[in-house]
């Protein structure tokens, strides 16, 4: 059997690939530096441009952009209204952000159970955790897969809750023919440099709503607003704005939105890209019994953003810890997405415990992260599955 480079032998990729990689061309670079050289580098025309784009992807009637994805989910508890004593339930299989926006406002985050084939939150965990408290649902389409929007969307009705879709992973995603973004009273994406366009940093928010459209747009710039039919009096003259809310500075620069607006012109191109590959490591480890592939729903056409593998552990002579390191010896790029959040020392020292989500602790035990995006080369690929396959045969129980 071929040594580990873990153990001294020769590594599949003598260069090292990252799990992630964002795209940037001429066209990016160009739109960048062309703000630079311009009058405005924040509240200028470039947010509106994006904004427009964002509404074109996902069908919303609004969509405000904001500093990052993390302000972006903060201003959709503001939105919702949800505050000290409330409950907004949420997966613990997501970067924290998804649980954190309820804490900002007082609010308690309640973790829903995933469903152990697809990842998801798991609709009837969801019912479990609702009480008279709760007022929204963050559901967070994990690896860029939707969640079963029409289950939640029904348990939202029944039980008049906001439906928050964390969208962080599923820009260009659609569920049953409709886009990600059109669907949940408030989606919120990000445009960090891993998620599939980037702003550098980046968030928005799209709904369908004006109200909550109103909210969004005041929280983002401290509650100050310049409409007139905002305001509780005629203005006093050009210079004249009011404060009619408590909100922060989470704008975005023009540069950023620029960027963006460029990248989302590249959003067809990266997602037939994403597809191509995720197809392909979905056939190369149909092949091999010790590793569990996210099961797809039917309802959901997705653009991944993350491809995650499940080892089943007891057909392996070893921990994920080992494979994990065995993989980044061999020269891929992994990472674990994700800790379930409350699992955390910050979540335990507000008294969450350990065992309230068995199917996320049971999944975060056996997955990992192997590199995805747009300019991952088809020989790249080959490495990475030829990599992984490697490991699995040198940890893999005799049958
Ligand atoms: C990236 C991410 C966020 C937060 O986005 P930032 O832009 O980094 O603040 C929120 N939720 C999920 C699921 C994410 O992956």
């Amino acid at each position: 059997m071929e040594e580990l480079a873990v153990f001294g032998g020769k590594p599949v990729l003598s260069k090292k690939i990252g799990y992630g990689h964002q795209y940037i061309d001429d066209n990016d670079i160009q739109a960048v530096v062309d703000v630079l050289k311009s009058d405005y580098l924040t509240c200028g025309p470039k947010i509106e441009e994006a904004e427009k784009k964002l509404c074109e992807i996902t069908g919303a009637k609004y969509a405000v952009l904001i500093a990052n994805g993390t302000a972006a989910l903060h201003a959709c508890i503001f939105a919702a209204g949800i505050g000290k004593g409330d409950e907004v339930i949420t997966t613990p299989i997501t970067f924290a952000a998804s649980a954190n926006c309820a804490l900002y406002l007082g609010a308690k985050p309640v973790f829903a159970d995933i469903d152990p084939d697809t990842y998801n939150i798991d609709p009837d965990s969801i019912e479990k955790c609702i009480t008279e408290r709760t007022k929204a649902v963050v559901a967070v389409d994990y690896t860029g897969q939707a969640v079963q929007l029409d289950r939640i969307r029904e348990i939202c009705d029944r039980h008049n809750l906001i439906l928050i879709e964390d969208a962080a992973h599923s820009l260009g995603t659609k569920y049953n023919g409709k886009a990600v973004g059109s669907i949940a009273d408030m989606t919120e994406f990000s445009f960090h440099p891993v998620k599939t366009c980037t702003a550098g940093e980046g968030g928005a928010v799209t709904t369908n709503d004006y109200e909550l459209y109103k909210k969004l747009v005041l929280f983002r710039t401290h509650g100050i607003t310049r409409v007139q039919e905002w305001m509780d009096k005629p203005s006093e003259g050009g210079w004249y704005y009011q404060q009619i809310d408590l909100g922060y500075n989470y704008r975005m620069t023009d540069m950023q939105a620029a960027l963006l607006s460029s990248q989302l012109d590249k959003l067809d191109m990266f997602g037939k890209r994403r597809k191509e590959l995720v197809k392909r490591y979905d056939a190369a480890f149909a092949e091999v019994p010790e590793i569990i592939v996210q099961k797809e729903i039917p309802e959901s056409d997705t653009v991944r953003h993350l491809y995650v593998i499940q080892f089943d552990l007891d057909k392996l002579k070893c921990t994920r810890k080992e494979v994990f390191e065995a993989l980044q010896a061999e020269g891929v790029g992994v990472n674990v997405h994700y800790i379930p959040v409350y699992s955390f020392p910050y979540y335990k020292s507000i008294g969450y415990k350990m065992g309230i989500c068995p199917n996320a602790e049971k999944l975060y035990e056996r997955m990992i992260s192997i590199p995805l995006y747009y300019s991952l080369t088809d020989e790249q690929q080959e490495s990475v599955i030829t990599a992984v396959k490697k490991v699995i045969n040198y940890y893999k129980k005799e049958a």
